[in-house]
């Protein structure tokens, strides 16, 4: 039987460290704080950054929620973000994506701070992320090699490949894997024989975007598979063929017409040695990633 790689225990235990370093930290007087800046009324926009404001309340930090309205222009968005950065109780700065047409997101998130990139999309952090130097690191694949340390999994020596090669995900993923000494391939649209690459992970990191895309015959039988896809399937035709017969699924589908699925199939997890679940694995850490992240900002503006 695959053991199962539940987030949900990691991202409290990380929580809790975090809730214990602000603490510390308050002790010296510091008190971290991350603004979150949300534009227009985007529904899950609005459900992801409830839950991170919540979490800071949650472990101790100063937040701010900043709400600019639909409309905002590139411009306004500088002069807001250059504001944040020179405030001194904002430690982390966060923009929820996606943001209007109108809005340049690239001009924007390059003119954070890179001291508090929380998000760690600023080129400044890729670069030193990438030359092995203090950096901080996105948090979706900042919370994979979380998951894979707490969960007693070898990294080092290992074979990890990453199918994607996002700026957000893949590519990250793929060097922080690096830095805990996996032999490291990153796949892509273009990866010829995808399969035959796949079949020598010990370690399958699945960030692509597309349902259940990974198969049976892709993973090699014990390998650990970390499935950061996250993909609402809504046709009923598609629900079978990955669901059918999972009672579970079947009653969550037809009570909301819809179920989160991975980029992994679920006949490939029957396969590997363990896995992270869609939902209840990755997903979970993201957030305590970001807090984590921003204790971290905090301590690092400070030099502490
Ligand atoms: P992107 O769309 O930015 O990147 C997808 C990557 O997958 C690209 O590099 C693309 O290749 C590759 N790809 C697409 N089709 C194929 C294919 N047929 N064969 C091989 N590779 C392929 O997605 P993200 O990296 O932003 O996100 C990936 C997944 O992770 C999504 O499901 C997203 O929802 C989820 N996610 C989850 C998070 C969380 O858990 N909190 C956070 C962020 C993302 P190419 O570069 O050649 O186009």
């Amino acid at each position: 039987m695959p053991k199962i790689l539940d987030g949900a225990p990691i991202a409290a235990q990380i929580k809790q460290e975090v809730a214990e370093e602000v603490k510390e930290l308050a002790r010296r007087g510091v008190r971290p704080g991350l603004a979150a800046v949300l534009v227009g009324h985007v529904p899950a926009s609005e459900i992801y950054v409830r839950s991170k404001v919540q979490a800071c309340e949650e472990l101790g930090l100063y937040s701010d929620l900043i709400t600019p309205p639909e409309t905002v222009t590139t411009e306004d968005m500088l002069d807001l973000i250059a504001a944040l950065n020179s405030r001194d109780d904002i430690d982390g700065i966060l923009v929820q994506l996606p943001l209007p047409k109108q809005v340049d997101a690239k001009v924007l998130l390059d003119a954070v701070d890179p001291a508090k990139d929380v998000d760690g999309f600023h080129p400044v952090n890729a670069g030193r992320l990438q030359a092995g130097r203090p950096a901080l690191a996105p948090c979706t694949p900042a919370g994979v090699i979380e998951i894979l340390k707490r969960s007693g999994i070898p990294i080092a020596g290992a074979n990890a490949v990453v199918v994607g090669r996002s700026d957000i995900v893949g590519k990250p993923a793929a060097m922080l894997l690096l830095h805990e000494n996996a032999t490291v391939t990153i796949c892509h649209s273009k990866t010829r024989d995808l399969a035959a690459v796949t079949r020598g992970a010990d370690i399958l990191v699945a960030a692509i975007g597309r349902p259940g895309f990974v198969t049976l015959e892709m993973v090699k039988p014990g390998a650990t598979i970390i499935d950061v896809g996250i993909n609402r399937v809504t046709d009923p035709a598609e629900f079978e063929k990955f669901f059918a017969g999972n009672a579970k699924r079947e009653a969550a589908f037809a009570k909301r017409g819809s179920v989160v699925i991975g980029d992994v199939h679920p006949a490939a997890f029957e396969v590997s040695g363990a896995y992270t679940p869609v939902p209840g694995g990755v997903g979970l850490l993201t957030i305590a990633m970001l807090m984590s992240n921003t204790v971290r900002a905090a301590r690092m503006r400070r030099g502490l």
